[in-house]
């Protein structure tokens, strides 16, 4: 038998002889965890078990004698241990020292006995020896489950809200925190007033309201000094719950009713109880449906009172010591419960320096790693700048020098990791076109992934104008290296035959550049030689789908490209690994597109500006309100705005439209019709936002407008003013506070999209555009990464410790690689 598996059962079997007394263990059975721990660790027992004992003994003490009994059944149960005899029919014992004779090997070095206090205690942190400090770190990956209380199906809820692990929910930090920490009597209680009082239930009845339709407990509290009337609705079985008599301490909003104080379904708690929900400063957890914030706290409570004591702190001790940062045990906790508002924040501040840390640490790494690996060398081909020369436009000076970065990349023999970044219409795709031809020129295969079926459709035409030979010759004629199909579209819609033949076609090397959605990461498609990855926008794909296109070549060169500003530092931090290109010049005779922030009364004056030019020939986009709840209650507003438009105000013109419900075939089919210009207005919900490029269209309107992130906004903007004609934005707000709308002037004044960017930042907060999606790393939850502070901080913090062991292979830097392997999956880092 397993020699820990052997221990516990003589401890549990003491245990029973004593009539579950807790006293076979000096200080209680809970004392033997650290230890015992350890020893499971070391001798193999899967962690899973290992986790399942602590949970179950660690509130032992707190347990009657029946539940202990009960525990240590399940627990020898689970363990595949014999049961034990009713109690009754052994002899009574005493504790363990006394036994030595009847279980030689419980008198051996490891044990803890009684006359051993220290092996009772639970290490400190400088004591701790290794395997117990790794065995905590890898006990964090243990499944919920193995707390008490948490079943099968109760996992499955946490699952939805992303808690999987004993880690994640010691990292689920609350949402918010409502202070308590005022006791009042009930005398001096103000209406309005957020507090907890204690006082003595007098009486509590239950009754039905509504027709029977609910039900409504009436309670009467005081506390000698007052009385306060007490409402809950629809929870009946309060009424059998409490007892006239009891104390109770209440925390919730005073209310006033006919001249009464009165709360209303206040957080409740007997005061026989530690008083975790209503004493203090109480965390405020975001949950999901089926579990319940007293409850969830209760769990979190016990399992942060054990855990975070045991949590190693992998933070080098001269980072720690340096940053005078507060120990990791300390912080979690008071991250959860904190005794104030100060330890909160130094709590939270230390959290989100060691998030910010290990992603720079991971951005280091990853660079390393890239730097080290080779690729496949792809020098320009011969007549690569005739075939530049033949765009139909030169070169902006930006968008040669990026060529030019990404010619040295694409011949340097290490793998290219470019990111370029460029305002809205700034001509990124061109500079993906030429990289393409360059790597499809020396034999490499090309994948272009796009976020969207129409933005991969509109690449596609792109791709094919620029790269590829049509029957109808140019003329001048101009050299156009590929033909038709070694250049091909791949969406989630495309039929099976034709994506059967692609596939086919990608295996045997005759396709060269192959454009599309998420359906090229479809694991069945597969490259004979994938040389270069291009993604667009990128910052709408997850990390994992990035690295997943990559990880269909050996070490393919890579080019992410986005429209999102991100101010320097932050780029430095999160996109550390790779190179920067900017694309800050846009092409020549571009007007700055005029932007004006309307009322809803203005209304009819912008549809009146709009029907004009279209008389002129030019094509429009009318772009409807965000619903960000639902994409169908969304939808459903799109249809009938298009019906309203349709009918009732440009009925003279051909109108399309688009939204997030639509199938993309269908999506596909309006998109080019109104790049045709078979029609003449879009109606679109924010899908059109992306990279949609139809040079005709002058106008854009956007309802709702004060919905929207300026940064959002500027992209809307950018789908117009893309010749060299004027183009008109106009901005409607739908409601007349002037601090809004003061907020959308910005649009007005500035075509800057890193400036508006910056705005977005100071008054909306980070938000999707530099949400945790872009940072490419387990989630940033305590940081923002508007703290650049903070980011400068971790940044040297992390360079220093990189520098001086660039493995990370010291002793004292061993639990810090593996914290970080922890979060930085392989390949997550990928590209961000
Ligand atoms: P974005 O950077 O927003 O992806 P696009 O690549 O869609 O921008 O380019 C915007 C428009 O500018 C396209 O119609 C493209 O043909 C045009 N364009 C790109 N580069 C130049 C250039 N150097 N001169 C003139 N027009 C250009
Ligand atoms: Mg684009």
């Amino acid at each position: 038998m397993n020699p820990a598996l052997d221990k516990i059962d003589k401890f549990l079997k003491l245990e029973a002889e004593r009539s579950f007394d807790n006293r076979a263990v000096l200080g209680g059975l809970d004392k033997i965890l650290d230890t015992w721990t350890k020893e499971a660790t070391e001798s193999g027992l899967p962690q899973e078990l290992i986790q399942l004992v602590i949970s179950r003994l660690q509130d032992y003490d707190r347990l009657t004698p029946e539940s202990r009994a009960e525990v240590l059944g399940g627990i020898r149960h689970r363990l595949g241990l014999t049961a034990v005899p009713p109690v009754s029919q052994r002899p009574s014992s005493t504790a363990l020292v006394s036994k030595g004779e009847e279980s030689p090997e419980t008198s051996g070095q490891s044990v803890p006995r009684p006359d051993r206090a220290d092996a009772a205690l639970p290490a400190s942190p400088a004591s701790q020896s290794r395997p117990t400090a790794e065995a905590d770190l890898k006990a964090l990956q243990s499944p919920l489950t193995v707390i008490q209380g948490i079943g099968p199906a109760t996992a499955r809820k946490l699952e939805r809200i992303g808690l999987r692990t004993l880690g994640d929910l010691l990292w689920d930090f609350p949402r918010r925190f409502d202070d308590y920490s005022s006791l009042k009597p009930i005398q001096r209680l103000w209406y309005g007033e957020v507090v907890t009082v204690i006082g003595l239930l007098e009486k509590i009845e239950s009754r039905k309201i509504h027709a029977g339709q609910g039900s409504l407990v009436e309670a009467v509290v005081s506390d000698g000094s007052g009385s306060l009337r007490v409402t809950w609705f629809n929870q009946p079985w309060l009424a059998q719950r409490l007892k006239p008599g009891d104390m109770l301490a209440l925390s919730g909003r005073v209310d006033q009713y006919l001249g009464r104080l009165t709360m209303t379904s206040p957080e409740w708690e007997p005061l026989d109880r530690q008083q975790v929900h209503t004493r203090g400063i109480v965390p405020v957890y975001g949950l999901t449906s089926g579990i319940h914030q007293k409850w969830f706290r209760n769990v979190m409570q016990s399992t942060v009172r054990f855990w975070a004591n045991r949590l190693p702190d992998p933070l080098p001790e001269l980072v720690r010591r340096e940053g005078e940062w507060m120990p990791l045990s300390e912080a979690v906790q008071q991250a959860h419960f904190p005794s104030n508002w100060d330890a909160l924040r130094s709590a939270q501040a230390r959290l989100a320096f060691d998030e910010l840390f290990y992603l720079q640490l991971g951005v280091l790494q990853q660079k390393r790693d890239w730097e080290s690996a080779s690729s496949a060398r792809f020098p320009p081909p011969e007549g690569f700048d005739a075939w530049k020369g033949s765009l139909g436009y030169p070169l902006t000076r930006a968008q040669e020098r990026t060529l030019q970065e990404i010619q040295q990349d694409l011949s340097s023999g290490r793998p290219m990791n470019r990111l370029l970044q460029g305002d809205v219409g700034s001509g990124k795709t061109v500079i993906a076109v030429a990289a393409a031809h360059l790597v499809a020129s020396g034999g490499g295969q090309v994948a272009v992934l796009a976020p969207t079926s129409i933005l991969a459709e509109q690449h596609y035409q792109t791709f094919l104008s620029l790269l590829c030979s049509s029957e109808i010759e140019s003329e001048p004629p101009r050299p156009r290296p590929y033909s038709r199909q070694e250049v091909q579209l791949l969406l989630g819609a495309t039929p099976e035959g034709e994506k059967a033949r692609i596939r086919e076609a990608l295996g045997s090397g005759s396709l060269r550049v192959l454009i599309g959605t998420h359906a090229l990461l479809e694991p069945g498609v597969k490259f004979a030689n994938l040389a270069l990855a291009v993604v667009d926008e990128q910052h709408r794909f997850g990390v994992g789908q990035r690295s997943a296109l990559r990880s269909k070549g050996a070490t393919p060169h890579l080019l992410v490209m986005t429209a999102t500003p991100i101010p320097r530092t932050l780029a430095l931090t999160i996109y550390g690994d790779l190179d920067l290109s900017l694309l800050d010049e846009k092409p020549p005779g571009r007007l700055p597109v005029t932007t004006r922030v309307m009322l809803s009364g203005e209304r009819e004056r912008a549809y009146g500006f709009i029907a004009r030019q279209l008389e002129q020939g030019r094509q429009a986009f009318v772009i409807c309100p965000l619903v960000e709840e639902s994409e169908s209650v969304e939808a459903t507003a799109a249809v009938e705005e298009h019906g309203r438009l349709e009918k009732e105000v440009f009925p003279r013109w051909h109108l399309g439209l688009l939204h997030g419900k639509m199938k993309a075939e269908e999506k596909e089919t309006v998109m080019e019709k109104f790049r045709r210009h078979e029609l003449d207005v879009l109606v679109s919900t924010s899908v059109v936002e992306l990279g949609v490029d139809v040079p005709n269209a002058s106008v854009i309107m956007v309802e709702g407008a004060n919905r929207f992130g300026l940064a959002q906004l500027h992209q809307f903007r950018g789908r117009v003013g893309r010749g060299p004609d004027p183009a008109y934005c106009l901005l409607v707000a739908e409601s007349e506070d002037l601090a809004e709308n003061e907020r959308l002037k910005a649009m007005e004044e500035t075509s800057d999209g890193f400036a508006l960017a910056e705005r977005d930042l100071d008054q909306r907060g980070p938000g999707e555009f530099l949400g945790t999606r872009q940072s490419g790393f387990a989630d940033l939850r305590m940081a923002k990464l508007t703290d650049l502070h903070l980011v400068e901080l971790a940044r040297s913090a992390a360079q220093r410790v990189f520098r001086e062991d660039p493995e990370l292979r010291r002793p004292e830097h061993r639990l810090m690689a593996e914290r970080l392997a922890g979060l930085w999956k392989p390949g997550q880092g990928d590209v961000s």
